[in-house]
């Protein structure tokens, strides 16, 4: 029979989960992430890993499991998550009372820095950061060749970095402030209402989608208005550019690394939007020399690799 090792990605939005032999993922799927309770991540989880395995066949070893945060490592757990409405799931426990097999947990951007150093294009890198700008913003960093993990599994949760000291927009964690407030995929149309809400862009597409549904302004709009020429949304982005920028900067001065990848659902949409002002920003700016930016090569999938790759490493032991 044989080995496998599963890899799963717990979003706050999609459930990922994986089978691989350790140098591939063989089976993949998703779903929607269910949240009717606080176990119900877990018994997800648990139903599509059966189901895969039962497909592939073989005897599963162990589960890296990538988890939206903030995570309590000593309990298993993911801790007062601004993003889900609990506030606890508890997550090693149950899977491995019910698996009888190992389960690692790590915050799903320090994940993605594992996917990108052990499957993508930090191979051979000492020193690389990953940045997700998705639903949320966070990141991972290896310095020296080690992955930071923290004291609690919450090293590098650079999306509560502050990047506005005039607190404009409140996070979802209840701070104000935070990158992730202006520049993920929820902050994005946040920033557009609240300088639309001041009078600005009284001829952009953005003003009427907004007057007709606030809600129902998401950051695909922001992204295709500027396409269209659209002059506030184009100042929308200068702003964003120069939040990222300051967002970057902060890592590349923190971590000293030679490489940063970034994925999550809006760089991987619109790296032509994202990436070139962060790169500008960080060559005018950055008091470290600056690293080499680019998209992960390994896109929504990054996450669900690096769970692979943990536990690879921890049933190799
Ligand atoms: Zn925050």
């Amino acid at each position: 029979m044989g080995k496998l090792l599963a890899g799963v990605d717990l979003g706050a939005s999609n459930l990922r989960v994986a089978l691989s032999d350790g140098e591939k993922l063989l089976v993949e799927r998703k779903e929607r992430t269910l949240l009717t309770d606080p176990l119900a991540p877990s018994r997800q989880i648990l139903s599509l890993l059966r189901s895969a395995v039962r497909e592939r066949g073989g005897r599963l070893l162990g589960v890296g499991l990538a988890s939206v945060g903030p995570l309590d490592l000593r309990r298993g757990e993911v801790r007062d998550p601004p993003n889900l409405p609990f506030r606890r799931v508890p997550l090693v426990k149950p899977l491995e009372e019910e698996l009888g097999v190992p389960v690692v947990l790590v915050h799903d951007c320090s994940a993605a820095a594992v996917g990108e150093k052990e499957f993508g294009a930090g191979r051979g890198v000492e020193d690389l950061a990953y940045v997700g700008l998705g639903t949320g913003i966070g990141g991972g960093a290896y310095v020296d060749g080690c992955l930071l993990w923290g004291k609690d599994g919450n090293a590098v949760e650079i999306g509560h970095l502050t990047v506005d000291p005039a607190g404009r927009l409140e996070c979802g964690c209840g701070r104000r402030g935070h990158w992730e407030a202006y520049c993920s995929g929820t902050g994005l149309p946040r920033l557009v209402g609240w300088r639309l809400k001041r009078g600005e862009g009284k001829d952009s597409s953005l003003r009427r989608r907004w007057e007709e549904d606030r809600q129902g302004l998401r950051a695909e709009h922001l992204f295709e208005a500027a396409g269209r020429g659209d002059a506030f949304a184009l100042r929308v982005l200068e702003e964003v550019g120069r939040l990222n920028g300051i967002g970057f900067t902060d890592l590349v001065e923190a971590y000293d690394p030679s490489l940063i990848t970034v994925g999550g659902s809006v760089a991987l949409r619109n790296g032509r939007w994202i990436l070139p002002p962060v790169r500008r920003w960080v060559r005018e700016r950055s008091y470290n020399r600056p690293p080499l930016l680019r998209l992960t090569p390994l896109g929504e999938r990054a996450g669900l690799y690096g769970a692979v790759g943990l536990i690879r490493r921890e049933v190799r032991r």
